[in-house]
């Protein structure tokens, strides 16, 4: 095995040489054996890939530290089975393109994503028309919008086309190169013998073409963040999770390609007084104690106004009344739900002496028949008393 040159000699700086100097170093370095300048040679890419390494060892302060004191030994643990590897071990890569970038023309090189295996940060270019996405968009409203129908004036981040660049995504004057990926095919082929797979270029997707020059408006995506203002139709009867969709309102196209779709998902708020399930209506109504005695008649609130509810006598604590087609409207038209009644008794907490007096009278008078449930339990009590003395009595 051949025996590893020196990071610092491969860097041509001295051992006690500062971070921003290692850096300064592997730029020139880097420059020289860049594999853009030197397409083809494959004795500049291996050196190219030795400094690399060299730098991605010595501009780290901890892997420094242990090839100072081990040497090549002491830093082997940080690559990989076959050695140093872009696309595993180069932790630097941000470092690389920050130091290299603006050398080669803006975005880095096709090279980068050869050894780091992917588009970071890469500006995408597509020169065809492109279609903008369909977007969704969650609106609460409330329950009265929902019951009646509203309109709504919605302002919405939505992107569409940049202007300054038409949607090419580029810089004025700026002209795309050839994807350096996949040598503007726009496919790249991937894996060995049988198995080759032919997949779309994943640096320019597809496209076969790139962007060095971004657009500054856009960031080089061709698409710009605009607050557009829409008039929403609500209709009435809308429940939770109803959608409208808009057509053509979603994400501009760009190059002439049709707008996407906007949907309008709604969330229904909850209510205080009604309770909504599906069409029906829920609402509970308290009443005094002597109307459920004697019954009578009550204001019952409905989305259409006030109702009258008549009480028979004898009401019991809990009784649901439903009102017919005093519900939600149906969002398909097919009429309105019920309203749920339910009353509840209210205790009085606050009597004047003389409603007490009052009250003492009915009480004087009031006999046990008039209570089936309570005489009920004492029976079961008794009952249950009877079985534990015999039991006792074992
Ligand atoms: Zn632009
Ligand atoms: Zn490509």
């Amino acid at each position: 095995m051949a025996t590893k040159t020196d990071y610092y000699e491969l860097l041509s700086v001295a051992r006690t040489a500062s971070a921003d100097e290692i850096k300064k170093a592997y730029r020139k370095q880097a420059m020289k054996y860049h594999p853009d300048k030197n397409q083809g040679d494959e004795v500049a890419e291996a050196k190219f890939k030795e400094i690399s390494e060299a730098y991605e060892v010595l501009s780290d302060e901890q892997k420094r530290q242990r090839y100072d004191q081990f040497g090549h030994e002491g830093v082997k643990q940080s690559f990989g089975p076959g050695g140093f590897d872009f696309s595993r071990d180069f932790t630097h890569a941000s470092d690389l393109q920050d130091i290299l970038g603006n050398l080669f023309g803006g975005g880095g090189g096709g090279m980068f994503d050869d050894f780091l295996g992917g588009g970071g940060g890469r500006r995408r270019s597509r020169t065809g028309p492109q279609q903008g996405s369909d977007l969704r968009f969650n609106l609460e409203i409330d329950l009265e919008e929902a019951a009646f129908g509203s309109e709504r004036e919605v302002s919405l981040p939505i992107s569409e086309e940049c202007g300054d660049c038409k949607g090419s995504g580029m810089a004025k004057g700026a002209k795309p190169e050839s994807c350096r990926h996949c040598a503007g095919r726009g496919n790249v082929i991937s894996g060995g013998g049988f198995f080759q797979v032919r997949q779309t270029c994943p640096v320019c997707g597809g496209a076969g073409t790139m962007v060095t020059n971004p657009c500054g408006s856009c960031q080089g995506t061709g698409r710009c963040k605009v607050k557009r203002r829409l008039t929403l139709k609500i209709p009435k009867g809308v429940d939770s999770g109803s959608r409208l969709r808009l057509s053509g309102k979603g994400e501009g196209g760009v190059r002439g390609g049709p707008a996407g779709d906007l949907y309008v998902v709604m969330h229904v708020r909850q209510h205080d007084l009604f309770e909504r399930r599906e069409s029906d209506l829920y609402c509970e109504i308290p009443i005094p104690p002597h109307m459920a005695a004697l019954g009578g008649e009550v204001q019952v609130p409905t989305i259409d106004g006030y109702a009258k509810l008549k009480l028979s006598p004898g009401t019991e604590n809990g009784k649901v009344y439903r009102l017919r087609g005093r519900g939600m409207s149906d969002v398909d038209g097919y009429g309105r739900g019920q309203m749920h009644v339910r009353v509840v008794l209210e205790t009085p907490a606050k009597l004047s002496s003389a409603q007490k007096k009052a009250l003492k009278v009915v009480a004087d008078l009031d006999s046990e028949k008039n209570y089936p449930g309570a005489a009920h339990v004492k029976e079961m009590a008794e009952a249950f008393y009877e079985r534990k003395q015999a039991i006792n009595r074992k």
